[in-house]
């Protein structure tokens, strides 16, 4: 567990929950630093989706009420590289996981998060439960299997329940999403330091026209725990019914540290300047995908009807924190 999973922590944490938190094994020194602060709150055991007999002893020793499983290979460009990597987690991971319920904990209750990338190249506008998916990635197509396994077990007796999730976001957001790769990226720019990866005083993007509904991962982790409290499991889009292209996020982000972009060119030589004429973004053609999603758009009425969930946090006000969290960040506060 990292980004969702700690603010999902955080909240189960002030209802009373005891919380395990399952994690995968790796050999980097920072791996738990976004849930450093729940050390001794939480109880962390070690498992992996690709592996059922670690599965098989975490679940027969915790016996847990509740499993909500966000583990996954989570970006969407990185799937087209690793295609079969992203099956054997996205997927089978899951049919792993419910297997494992089936054999030792038959009255768990199972939330799985599905994701708006399944409706991919979009075949109405706005989305929502009963829209057809057409997903577009690797990442997309296995998570669109697992979304399958969850309902089809549901019909022989699962208490499962899927999240399509729009696209939530945070200051613990990971820094290879266009939202926080920008955050941090201005803010760099706002302090005079070079980007992160490049080393370069101005930030290389892709696709700039590309629409999300993007809302706050903390409102979004109430709604997954709201599914497991009905008396039937159930599937529910989570959006905030508004969304953005990439280059309003930018032109907002960048405002909030001060900076209006002027736009010169078009398309993959389009550029982005400050009003000094300084060079702030420039496009690269690598940081396309093979095939993008264009434009989402949740449309999240049954939720908001049946479990009484609504985002607190609009669009403005999380691009702001997240800014001001890097900006925060980089000064070392
Ligand atoms: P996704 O919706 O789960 O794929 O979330 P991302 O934050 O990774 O991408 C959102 C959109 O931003 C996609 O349409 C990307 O093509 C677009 N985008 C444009 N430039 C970038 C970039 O530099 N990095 C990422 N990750 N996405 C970018």
């Amino acid at each position: 567990m990292r980004v969702n999973g700690s603010y999902l922590a955080e909240f189960l944490l002030e209802k009373g929950y005891e919380i395990y938190g399952m994690h995968r094994r790796v050999s980097v020194d920072n791996y738990f630093d976004r849930v450093e602060y729940l050390k001794g709150k939480i109880k962390l055991v070690c498992g992996d989706l690709t592996d059922i007999g670690s599965l098989d002893k975490v679940i027969r020793e915790i016996k847990p009420d509740d499993i909500y499983n966000l583990a996954a290979m989570s970006q969407v460009r990185v799937s087209f590289d690793q295609k079969f990597l992203t099956k054997e987690i996205n997927w089978l991971g899951v049919e792993r996981l419910i297997d494992t319920i089936k054999e030792y904990t038959q009255n768990t209750k199972f939330y799985q998060a599905s994701t708006s990338e399944m409706f991919g190249e979009v075949l109405e506008i706005p989305q929502n439960e009963k829209t057809p998916f057409n997903p577009k990635s690797p990442y997309a197509k296995a998570k669109l299997k697992a979304h399958e396994a969850v309902e089809r077990e549901r019909e022989n007796g699962l208490f499962g329940c899927c999240g399509i999730l729009f696209n939530h976001e945070s200051p613990r957001r990971g820094l290879e999403f266009v939202t926080r790769k920008f955050t941090d990226g201005i803010a760099r720019i706002k302090l005079g330091l070079p980007q992160r990866e490049t080393g370069k005083t101005y930030l290389e993007m892709g696709n700039l026209d590309a629409k999300r509904d993007w809302g706050y991962a903390k409102d979004y982790v109430k709604a997954m725990w709201l599914m497991l409290q009905k008396d039937k499991p159930d599937d529910y889009v989570i959006a905030t019914g508004i969304n953005h292209s990439v280059k309003e996020f930018i032109e907002l982000a960048a405002g909030y540290v001060g900076i209006k972009i002027n736009w010169k060119g078009e398309g993959i030589n389009e550029e982005g300047y400050d009003k000094n004429g300084k060079l702030i973004i420039k496009i690269d053609p690598k940081l396309f995908r093979p095939t993008d999603v264009n434009q989402l758009l949740g449309d999240s009425t049954k939720a908001r009807n049946e479990l009484g969930w609504e985002p607190k946090v609009s669009f403005e006000e999380l691009v702001e924190m997240m800014v001001k969290s890097d900006i925060d960040k980089l000064k070392g506060k």
